[in-house]
């Protein structure tokens, strides 16, 4: 299997001022693209540091990405570095130095020397061109191995690096099956895959994420991709109500394929999930195909004014409530004329909770379609973790009142 490294540039990176999100990316391209990424490697802007970063990863792999330090400024270094730990010439490209040239005199009327850095080209190299920034990336191949040079701003390195990817041809030795499951623990589900028996040639993955449930991935040779095939389809068979999809699909983006699939509408009416539901779904292109709308209830007032959320069962039993949120979904429901509607009203803490109802209860409902269930709920965590999984156990609701979830 082929091996890389990625080496991520800039004194921002290493004082921690912004996240590795390249790194993050270009592991997760690479090896679904069958390369085993060996290391990553953060380093600031200097030049021997890059120089070394360069040289430990030519020693043990086929190939190294490097993001950042491109730009025109003298802190941008990685050029020269490459240029150094090859042994290569780096060579001003006039032909790119003009287009750079062009490209920036449509915004700026003073174009400085130093972006003549941005053209030099080491020696040999492929120019990747840049469609939304100036500095252009590189590709080298050397004694066998590549090196793709990238700028940092990830707008600027994902089309490039896409684009790249295409072309390199990489062999696939090994492949990846990933589902997604909501509302089941991750022992529950490690212990009945285990009950399943796998073949030890399938690598198993769980990872938990607050946003969206369990993901579980299967990782095999591409020659066993029938047995990690045949676990895959017991496992969903014996959890199919968990069961969200396939690949890196998302609650947010199953409700709206659903909502399509099954031609319905959908309205939310939010109280201490403040918008999350509503502005997941609409996070997915498309949505207003079957979003219509929602309202941000937050305070009673507005429960009874905009929602018809009667005084009684406020007084009675509370906004935090079976009656409330039942009120609240028929009252959005009714507002919008949407096929579906969904509501919810908790206590997201840390103050605000009784000894009846601590931090943490929440009730949602789901209305529509000869469907009128409630489902209460129990999460007492920060409050930003809670609004994440009310959202979440939210969007599953309604994958279970369309029957996507069965
Ligand atoms: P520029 O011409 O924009 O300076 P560059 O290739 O020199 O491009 P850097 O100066 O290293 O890139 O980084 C520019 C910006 O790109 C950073 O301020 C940061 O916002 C983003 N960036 C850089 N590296 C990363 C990274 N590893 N992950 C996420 N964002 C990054």
């Amino acid at each position: 299997m082929k091996s890389a490294s990625i080496i991520t540039i800039g004194s921002e990176i290493v004082e921690g001022i912004i996240l590795n999100t390249n790194a993050k990316y270009l592991s997760e391209k690479l090896t679904q693209s069958g390369l085993k990424v060996k290391r990553h490697l953060s380093v600031d802007d200097n030049l021997d540091d890059i120089v070394e970063a360069i040289k430990l990863s030519m020693r043990d792999c086929d190939m190294i990405i490097l993001s950042g330090g491109l730009g025109p400024t003298e802190d941008d270094k990685t050029r020269e570095a490459v240029a150094i730990a090859l042994g290569r010439k780096l060579v001003l490209n006039e032909k790119l130095r003009d287009s750079i040239k062009t490209r920036l005199s449509q915004y700026h009327k003073y174009i400085a020397a130093n972006n003549d850095r941005q053209a030099m080209i080491i020696e040999g190299a492929t120019i990747i061109p840049n469609k939304v920034g100036s500095a252009p990336g590189q590709l080298i191949n050397h004694e066998g191995k590549i090196l793709i040079l990238l700028p940092g701003p990830p707008q600027e390195l994902i089309p490039m690096f896409e684009s790249v990817l295409v072309d390199l041809k990489i062999d696939k030795e090994f492949t990846t099956i990933s589902m997604l499951f909501f509302a089941i623990a991750e022992s529950t589900l490690d212990e009945m895959i285990v009950n399943l028996s796998p073949d030890p040639a399938i690598k198993i993955a769980t990872q938990a994420s607050y946003a969206d449930g369990i993901r579980v991935r299967f990782t095999c040779a591409v020659q066993d991709y029938e047995k990690a095939n045949e676990l895959a389809a017991k496992l969903i068979d014996k959890i199919k109500d968990h069961f969200i999809g396939f690949g890196d699909t998302t609650l947010e983006q199953t409700v709206v394929k659903c909502l399509k699939e099954k031609n319905k509408t959908l309205s939310v009416a939010e109280s201490c999930t403040g918008g999350m539901i509503s502005s997941r779904i609409v996070s997915v292109p498309g949505a207003s195909e079957v979003f219509l709308g929602g309202i941000v209830a937050y305070d009673n007032s507005v429960k009874s004014k905009l929602l018809k959320v009667s005084d009684e069962v406020l007084m009675k039993y509370g906004a935090v409530s079976e009656q409330c949120v039942v009120q609240m979904a028929h009252g959005i429901k009714q507002l919008t004329g949407s096929d579906l509607a969904i509501s919810v009203s908790g206590i997201a803490g840390p103050s605000g909770g009784t000894d009846e109802k601590p931090v943490g209860t929440v009730f949602l409902c789901v209305v529509g379609d000869g469907v009128e269930k409630v489902t209460q709920l129990f999460y007492p965590q920060e409050r930003n973790i809670f609004r994440m999984r009310v959202s979440a156990y939210g969007l599953y609701l309604v994958l279970k009142a369309l029957n996507c979830v069965v």
